[in-house]
Order: C-alpha cells, then structure tokens, then sequence
C-alpha cells in the first residue's frame, strides 16, 4: 500500500543503488515502511545541470501549453487521490478523511496556478515622451530550490511546485525525508503528464547538506522553504549571501480572541476541530485562545468536552479522529509543555500524556490558568495541546497577541462588525480569520510577518514570488 520511494532527476526515476538511505518510521505503529535512498554530491549536481537546462525549456513552452500540462497533473492526482492519500497517512500519522482532503485540495492548488500563469501578464506604461513605450515585463526568476517539511507531505510541496512551475521557473524539490511518498506520488503525477525533463526535481537526503550544496550553487536563483524559524534564518542567510529571491514560511503561535458579544460554545466547536487537525501539526494551527471573560467558563468547558470525545487511533481506521505525532520529537515536545505548565499552576482539563505502548499517540490536551509567560503560552506548541486564558478588554488581549516575535495566522470571534474591522487591522499577522478558519485557499495568500516569514504562497502573489520584474523602456 505505501509507495516506492525513489529520486527523480532529469526526468529518471533513481532507487538506492550505491546509495546512502535511511528508514521511512509508520508513526501509528514505529515500524519501518521502506528504505529512502539519499543522493549523493553527483547526483545535486546532475539535478542542478538538469534544472538549468529544464528552465530553457520551461520558459521557452507558452504558458498556454504549460498549464495544459499542469492540469493533466491535477487529474492525474485527482484520480489517484485514495493511493497517494493512504501512502501520507502511512508515513504522517493524519486521518484518512484529512489526508484525503488534502490530495485533493493540493489537485485544486495545481489547476488555480496553471490557469492563473497564463494570466501574468506584464503592463505598458504611457511614456512621457511620444513614441516612446515603456514595457514591464513578468519573467520568471530561473531554477528554484525548495524545501518542504513532515506536516504536509503533498500539500507544502505542491503550492511550491505549481507556483513555480506556472511561473515558467524549474525547480529542484527537497521534501521531507521522514515524509517523503505524498511528494513521490505527486511528482509522479507531473512525470506521467509529460513534464519535460529536468523541469521538476525531487531529492532527499541530510537536509543541511543537500541545502548548503544547492542555495550555494550559482545556478540557484530562488530559495523557498518552509519549517522551523531556526532552519529559516539559517537558509535565509545562505541566500543573502547570493542575494537570491527567497520565500521563508515559518512558524508561528497563532492568538484565538473570543469576544464577550459572540456564542462561546459557537466559537469553541468551530475552533475545536481546527486545533485538533493534523494533531495540531499545522503551522496555522490555532494555539493560544483568549476568551473575555463573561463566555469564559462555557467555552472552556465545550472545547474540553471536544478534545475529549476525539478518537485516537491509527489514520488508516475510519472511527479514528485524531492520529499520532508524526515522530518522537513532537511527544518530548508535547511533555516538556505540559510539565512546565503543571509546574507553573496550570490545570489540565483534559489529556496531558502519552497514549498506549506503540506508535506516537499524545493525547488531545486543554490547559487552563498558564501565566503568559509559560513555555506552552510562548513557543509554538505544534502538537494537540492547548491553553486557554481569559482576558478583560480589547487594548489588554490585542496587546498579549501582538507580544510575541510570530505573525503567521490569528483568529477572532465577534458578532459586532465595528469590533470584526478593529481586531483585523490591530493584530500583527499575515492571516487573520475574523469569525472563519478558512484562511489557507489556493487563490488567496499565505504567509506571515516577524519571526514567521517573509513572502507568500498562493494568490497571485504566489505566482509573482517566482517572477521578476523588468522594466523595457522603448523608443
Ligand atoms: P527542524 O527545524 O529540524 O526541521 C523542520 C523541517 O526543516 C524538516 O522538514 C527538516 O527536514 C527541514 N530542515 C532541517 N534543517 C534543514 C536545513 N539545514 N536545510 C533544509 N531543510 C532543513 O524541526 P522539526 O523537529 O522537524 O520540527 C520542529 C519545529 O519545526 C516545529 O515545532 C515547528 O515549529 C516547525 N515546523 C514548522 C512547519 C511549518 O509548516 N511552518 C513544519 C514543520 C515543522
């Protein structure tokens, strides 16, 4: 049922021969799933001659007949979702159902850039003086290095991929080694649509030293990645010192604000099942809640009643609602924040530790009466816990949100609209969702501010951050 997991340079597909590899873990059971071949110095560099070489091609194909391609991808996903969303839940730990959803959503990412590449069109300027005319042109920025994380095995990959591809750039894919089918599969959809070869390239390997070799490589014109703040400054850096475009979507702690004027229950059940998506592995996830203090009592007690009745098991099992940590490193994770909460006179409504003898189960966890300053309330928890406070008045809550160095994703309930605008515009975030979690859709934004980033994926900025911009002045 999981995939076989290969390299794909220069339109081959390589398995490990001769190669170094390591083991791809099922997080629901700690069993090993397959053997993920590494590639070696030649074979980056075969990747870097194949993309410069992809992008002559690329950029040379009329973006008409690139989103053709493009599409065909999408159907091709589209019709393999059940396979390539089975292999994710193997090697990811998420439901079935969520895994699914995602296959699916990455197809509709595909076809929105293909369509909106053949709209990135540049502009004429009126010149100032007759006869002349001033041209601004969209030209894609050349080979693209891309790195993308465990939490989202298809859909990190693919908003990289598709932007980059509608954009007329090629790109080499370094995708999670802890993760790697659900890009395996993806880029198999591409390869079977007939993407020529060398466009699109997918390598694993030791992740610092596959991006040192290819941020560093003069062929390299953009970087984008997405993980930890850690690994996005270091990379970041990489690519200042080749003054290359870079995109860097990081973490964040995203603030959840319910005012008094709205229904805490209401507001508890839509936020519940957002905390608790993917196991609360999503870089938006909802993750420190204020609640005013009147719907205080009510909404604790309807999450709790939430994270209670979700059902731990493993993603392939239909009643299960909450699957494992994707690997051990969330688990310490999730006990050094609900160890240091405990210690500080936090209480923990529900949940608090780890679940069963195999696999990577936490269980779905809700504190209350955590200080501001406890660990749980200041890094960013990327695991089923969360912590709810309440809060008095509007300058009071906009204050403690805005007072950590994240600006990724915020949330706010509230039925009056003179507050919706306030809190939208007084929140320091790239997202915010006022009354609604849907803030992640393949024609809008996404992408944070501070800590969290810079650059965005999806929209039509999503497209531009592959572009360049030149200026022709004509006469
Ligand atoms: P990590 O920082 O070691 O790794 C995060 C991701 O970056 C992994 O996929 C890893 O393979 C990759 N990576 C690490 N070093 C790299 C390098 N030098 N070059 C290129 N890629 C590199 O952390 P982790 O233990 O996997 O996750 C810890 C934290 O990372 C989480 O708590 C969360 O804050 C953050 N994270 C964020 C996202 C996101 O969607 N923004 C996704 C995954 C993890």
């Amino acid at each position: 049922m999981y995939s076989e997991l290969k390299l794909y340079i220069d339109g081959q597909w390589l398995n490990g021969e001769g190669r170094k590899g390591e083991d791809v873990i099922n997080p629901a059971t700690g069993k090993v799933l397959a053997q993920l071949p590494h590639a070696s110095k030649a074979d980056l560099d075969n990747a870097l001659g194949a993309a410069e070489k992809g992008f002559q091609v690329w950029k040379n194909t009329s973006a008409y007949d690139r989103a053709k391609i493009m599409r065909k991808a999408a159907d091709l996903l589209r019709e393999r979702a059940e396979k390539v969303a089975t292999a994710q839940t193997m090697e990811q730990g998420k439901s079935f159902a969520e895994s699914r959803m995602e296959v699916l959503t990455s197809a509709d990412i595909i076809d929105w850039c293909a369509e909106e590449g053949r709209r990135s069109y540049g502009r004429i300027v009126p010149g100032r003086t007759k006869g002349v005319r001033q041209i601004v042109l969209q030209e894609p920025v050349g080979v693209v290095a891309a790195f993308t994380p465990w939490n989202f095995p298809t859909l990190t990959p693919v908003r990289k991929i598709a932007g980059a591809l509608a954009a007329g750039c090629s790109i080499i894919i370094k995708a999670s080694e802890e993760t790697p089918a659900g890009c395996v599969e993806l880029v198999k959809c591409f390869a079977d649509a007939g993407l020529p070869a060398g466009v699109l390239n997918l390598v694993f390997g030791v992740p610092a030293t596959i991006s040192e070799h290819l941020v560093t490589s003069d062929i390299v014109r953009k970087i984008s990645f997405t993980g930890s703040i850690p690994v996005g400054k270091h990379l970041a850096a990489l690519a200042a010192q080749g003054m290359k475009r870079a995109t860097m979507e990081l973490g964040g702690h995203s603030p959840v604000i319910v005012f008094d004027d709205y229904d805490p229950e209401k507001a508890a059940d839509t936020i519940a099942a957002f905390k608790y998506r993917n196991a609360g592995q999503v870089c938006i996830s909802p993750t420190r809640f204020y609640v005013q203090e009147k719907g205080y009592n009510k909404f604790v007690a309807r999450f709790t009643e939430y994270a209670k009745g979700l059902k731990l098991g493993d993603g392939l099992e239909k009643t299960t609602t909450l699957g494992p940590l994707a690997n051990p490193r969330r688990l310490d994770a999730m006990e050094s924040f609900v160890n240091d909460a405990r210690a500080r006179g936090g209480k923990i409504q529900t949940g608090g530790n780890r679940h069963g003898n195999q696999g990577f189960f936490f269980e779905p966890t809700v504190i209350t009466d955590v200080p501001d300053d406890s660990k749980i309330m200041t890094e960013e928890p990327f695991g089923p816990v969360a912590p709810i406070v309440p809060f008095k008045t509007f300058d009071e809550v906009v204050q403690r949100a805005n007072s950590l160095q994240f600006g990724l994703a915020a949330y706010s309930f509230t039925s009056s609209s003179a507050q919706a605008q306030a809190i939208g515009e007084a929140i320091q975030s790239g997202m915010v969702g006022v009354n609604s979690v849907a803030i992640s859709t393949p024609e809008t934004p996404f992408g944070g501010i501070k800590e969290s980033g810079y650059g965005s994926e999806g929209g039509i900025e999503g497209i531009q951050a592959y572009m360049n911009t030149k200026f022709i002045s004509q006469a």
